[in-house]
C-alpha cells in the first residue's frame, strides 16, 4: 500500500484501475492521512467537488468531498439535510444506505473525464455511513448534490464511471470526447 503521496495525480479514463471494484481501508494510518490530504489539494486544484482514492491512481475504498452551497439555491443554505459541506470532509470505506425519493436527472461531470458531462437519475437523499481521518465512524445524511455527489464517488470505489449511467442521449453527445479519450490513452 506504500506510495509517495506527492507523486500522487489524478488519472484519466480509460485507466483500468478506474474499472477495478477498490478494496477496503484496512487501517486508517498516517499514509492513509497523507494520501487524503493530498487528495483534497488535488480536487480543490482541478476545482471539482470531489475525487475517490482509484482516481489517484490507488484502488482503496476512500474518498474526499467539498460541496459549495450555492448562493443562487436558496434550499441549499441550511437545508435540512444539508445539500453542501462546510470543509473538505475525507469518507474511508464508505457505505450508503437508505436512499429515498423519486430519481432526479442531473448533468453530472468527472474529473477522470475531461470535457464529458452527461445526464444521470439519482435518488435525492440518502444516508453515508463512513470512517474518518481519526479513524472514528460517523453517519450523514445528504440531499441535492452533496448527496449525488457521494453516489458518484461511491460508483467509483466499485469500478463505476457516468458513462456506465448517463442517458443514451447524453452518451450519444459525448461520444466523440470518449473516443478522444480512448484514442490519447494508446
Ligand atoms: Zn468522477
Amino acid at each position: 500500500m506504500a506510495v509517495d503521496p506527492s507523486s500522487l495525480a489524478i488519472v484519466l479514463y480509460p485507466a483500468d484501475v478506474l474499472r477495478r471494484r477498490a478494496e477496503k481501508v484496512p487501517a486508517v494510518t498516517d499514509h492513509v492521512r497523507q494520501v487524503a490530504i493530498t487528495m483534497i489539494s488535488l480536487m480543490q486544484e482541478a476545482e471539482g467537488i470531489g475525487l475517490a482514492a482509484p482516481q489517484v491512481g490507488l484502488p482503496w475504498r476512500m474518498f474526499v468531498a467539498h460541496v459549495p452551497e450555492s448562493p443562487e439555491d436558496e434550499r441549499s443554505v441550511g437545508s435540512d439535510p444539508p445539500t453542501a459541506t462546510p470543509a473538505p470532509v475525507v469518507y474511508i470505506n464508505p457505505v450508503l444506505s437508505l436512499p429515498e425519493g423519486i430519481v432526479e436527472p442531473y448533468d453530472e461531470g468527472c474529473l477522470s473525464l475531461p470535457n464529458i458531462s452527461g445526464e444521470v437519475l439519482r435518488p435525492p437523499r440518502i444516508t453515508i455511513s463512513a470512517t474518518d481521518l481519526e479513524g472514528r465512524p460517523f453517519t450523514s445524511r445528504g440531499a441535492g448534490l452533496l448527496a449525488r455527489c457521494w453516489q458518484h464517488e461511491i460508483d467509483h470505489l466499485d469500478g463505476v464511471l457516468i458513462l456506465d449511467r448517463m442517458s443514451q442521449l447524453s452518451r450519444l453527445r459525448a461520444r466523440r470526447a470518449i473516443r478522444e479519450l480512448e484514442r490519447s490513452a494508446t
